[in-house]
């Protein structure tokens, strides 16, 4: 069996094209003691490689690419299996696009490769190839701001810290960590996130439920979402909770509990938006529904949570459309290093542009993966990388600001 890896980056800044040959000169030998064939393309700014051999060598060699100065802004585009290699000559072997026209070069690739047999113009290898050689593959990366030209400022004008919970003998706390349109300095919503009363994780908290009174005990606990938001005073900004879907449908009468918390706390149903996680909305549609039209019609916006963890996709947004979506962290982590998750994310940002659907980022965490997602039009973000859940009040945001350089 051989493993097939296809990369695309950028020549490093430190690195001389006039030293092009002699990088090659060592990488052939170096490719053909672990037993890889393949091509480098270069247009003098971009290379597109195609590695092909034993897995193992596969993946040690790219970690290594990985690690060299002389590529920047390394992609990995596709992983395969083939039961023969594409380009047979072990070491590898330079296209330069700019001593040759395209057509001429893809002439050349087509000599080289075992096109009789493996190459074939259906395959994605060979269009690969193609669409770096012609150039098109730009139209789907657009330039983004270099990570390094960003520094985090931390505001913390609105930190909140309390050095315990709001009440005696509470069930339950909250921890908030705020979603941020970054380029405009501006919070969208703060989410509250349950902790239990020793300040563990949800699962902790949940854990501690009979499994029959789960549902009633997710609604009830909100009141001490509001609550928190009361004392932090959020004036007019937005509060995110979470509950499952059949917390809603199981408890008689859930939303008007829900919008009497609301008011009870001085808030007002429009600034309230109920996330829910993909899975759950799919598992239980139908009795969703009710629950769905009730909440809109008393004013409660919704988000679907998790997007792309579950199974639904794409075909969740044929059914129903809520006003905004979180991508979730599993499609996020690396975005700037991975080709499949790039093309997925910018398949969810287009539908839901036209379907009039903001898109939040989860669990953002680094510079070079917020830096992809504004340039792939993203504009509201969740992570690290801003703020912190902070338990019982409001942690300080991180605000990026443009350092001149
Ligand atoms: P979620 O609603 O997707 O919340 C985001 C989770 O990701 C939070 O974990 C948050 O602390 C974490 N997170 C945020 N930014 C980052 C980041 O940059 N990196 C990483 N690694 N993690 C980040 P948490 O608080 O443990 O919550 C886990 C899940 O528990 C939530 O996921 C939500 O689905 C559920 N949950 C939270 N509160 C409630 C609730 O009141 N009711 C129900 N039914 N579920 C809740
Ligand atoms: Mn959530
Ligand atoms: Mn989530």
């Amino acid at each position: 069996m051989i493993s097939t890896l296809i990369y695309r980056s950028r020549l490093g800044p430190s690195f001389e094209p006039s030293k092009l040959e002699e990088l090659v000169c060592v990488s052939q030998s170096r490719n053909a003691a672990l037993k890889i064939s393949g091509i480098l393309l270069f247009d003098g700014t971009h290379f597109l490689q195609v590695l092909e051999g034993p897995l193992e060598s596969v993946n040690r060699l790219y970690d290594k690419i990985n690690q060299d100065p002389r590529h920047d802004s390394v992609v990995e585009l596709m992983r395969d299996y083939a039961p023969k290699r594409h380009f047979e000559n072990l070491g590898m072997t330079l296209f330069d696009l700019r001593s040759d026209s395209p057509r001429t070069v893809l002439r050349s690739v087509i000599v080289a490769g075992a096109l009789k047999f493996n190459l074939a113009s259906d395959g994605r290898v060979y269009k690969f190839i193609k669409s770096f050689i012609r150039g098109s593959w730009r139209d789907q990366n657009l330039p983004q701001s270099e990570p390094a030209s960003w520094c985090f400022v931390p505001d913390r004008s609105l930190v909140r810290a309390s050095p315990g919970p709001l009440f005696v003998d509470q069930p339950c706390q909250f921890a908030i960590q705020p979603i941020v349109e970054p380029l405009r300095g501006q919070i969208s919503s703060f989410e509250a996130l349950i902790r239990s009363p020793g300040g563990g994780s949800p699962q902790d908290y949940f854990a501690s439920i009979p499994a029959e009174r789960i549902h009633e005990a997710d609604l009830l606990s909100k009141e001490w979402a509001f609550a928190l938001a009361k004392k932090i005073g959020i004036g007019s900004h937005k509060l995110s909770i979470n509950l499952l879907p059949m917390s809603l449908v199981n408890i008689p009468g859930a939303v008007d509990i829900l919008l009497d918390q609301i008011t009870r706390n001085g808030l007002v149903p429009e600034q309230v938006i109920v996330e829910v996680t993909e899975d759950e909305v799919i598992s239980g549609y139908d009795e969703f529904t009710t629950a769905i039209m009730q909440l809109r019609s008393a004013g409660i916006g919704l988000a679907i949570d998790d997007f792309g963890a579950g199974f639904a996709g794409l075909s969740l947004l044929t059914k129903f459309q809520p006003g905004e979506l979180k991508i979730d962290r599993s499609i996020i982590t690396d975005i700037h290093l991975h080709g499949p998750k790039q093309a997925i994310l910018n398949a969810i940002v287009k539908c839901c542009a036209g379907l009039e659907i903001s898109v939040v980022a989860e669990g953002v965490e680094k510079v070079e993966e917020w830096c992809w997602l504004e340039a792939a039009g993203i504009k509201h973000f969740q992570g690290y990388l801003f703020a912190r859940p902070a338990l019982n009040g409001v942690p300080a945001i991180s605000w990026p600001v443009k350092v001149r350089r």
